[in-house]
């Protein structure tokens, strides 16, 4: 049995529908998925449904995109209550600076005579979510690029003349917000990153597992981290990534995490949840 647990939606920049995902884990098939869009858990419920009617087992994510000492990295949730308020409360707010940011993006590209108007990424994006690759479809489809790569080569790029900086929540406060809503947080792709000195000040503060399964890692990334998560006693996860058709051919199917993993997330989460539980309680007996 095997799982792919970092998948992405049209809720944020992927191409699949929940529906059509979950079908695709089918054909893979796909004991458990996780849907880890980023900073929104807004396709949660249809995914959720939508593995349940092809028999597939479903774990509630999100990857956020998180900080530490300026470096970008994104942290992926799992198992969160879905009617978390607080973990709601922030996604919402990374959502609003998204929307802003591509804002920000396009009066850059009109700055530079790219005539692209806002609405019409907005309307390509249809998401609360909305990223580069949105407007890099909208570059593309206005015929300002002939591809994707093209259109983040140009412009949207670090430090290209369209790119804005993303606002990113500290990792170690969306450590501990993924933990008050009984979820388990795991770094994603470590091996993206361009240093590894993140990773101990996110483990002491709680960072419970790393994603060392990752369509980007290669072989001795993959050996790299099991060797770390084994001697830091972090729990190991892995997924493809798979973005649809964003990136050429869906990358679903290109991981397969052994399910032994699943059932030791699950274990955890359940570790949290007993957590926020007991603390509802006394709350609820000072009250
Ligand atoms: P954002 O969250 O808005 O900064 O956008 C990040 C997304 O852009 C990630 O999903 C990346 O995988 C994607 N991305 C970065 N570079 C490229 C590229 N050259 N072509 C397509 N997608 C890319
Ligand atoms: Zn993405
Ligand atoms: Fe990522
Ligand atoms: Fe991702």
């Amino acid at each position: 049995m095997f799982a792919d647990l970092h998948l992405h939606t049209n809720f944020s920049d992927g191409t699949y529908s929940p529906e059509e995902l979950a079908l695709e884990g089918k054909k893979h098939e796909l004991s458990a998925m996780s849907l880890t869009d980023h900073d929104t858990v807004e396709g949660c419920a249809r995914m959720a449904a939508a593995c349940a009617a092809n028999g597939i087992e479903f774990i509630s994510g999100t990857e956020l995109t998180a900080e530490q000492k300026g470096i970008e990295l994104h942290l992926l949730s799992y198992h969160v209550a879905l009617d978390n308020p607080k973990f709601l409360a922030e996604v919402g707010k990374f959502q609003k600076v998204r929307q802003e940011r591509i804002r920000e993006m396009v009066a850059r590209l009109n700055q530079l005579d790219v005539p692209l108007q806002v609405e019409t990424v907005f309307a390509i994006a249809n998401c609360r979510s909305p990223g580069r690759p949105h407007v890099a479809r909208a570059l593309v489809q206005g015929g300002f690029c002939r591809t994707l790569d093209e259109a983040f080569e140009r412009f949207l790029k670090v430090n290209r003349p369209a790119w804005v900086p993303k606002f990113k929540m500290s990792a170690l406060d969306a450590i501990e917000l993924i933990h008050q809503a009984g979820g388990v947080a795991v770094m994603a792709h470590p091996g993206l990153n361009r240093s590894d000195e993140v990773i101990p000040p996110m483990v002491e503060a709680g960072l419970d597992g790393i994603e060392c399964f990752h369509s980007k890692h290669t072989p001795s990334a993959t050996r790299r981290y099991l060797e770390m998560a084994a001697q830091k006693n972090l729990l190991i996860t892995g997924g493809s990534d798979c973005h649809g058709m964003n990136k050429g051919k869906p990358l679903i199917g290109s991981v397969k995490l052994p399910y032994q993993y699943v059932k030791k997330l699950g274990a955890k989460a359940a570790e949290y949840q007993a957590r926020s539980a007991k603390t509802r309680a006394t709350v609820a007996t000072r009250d």
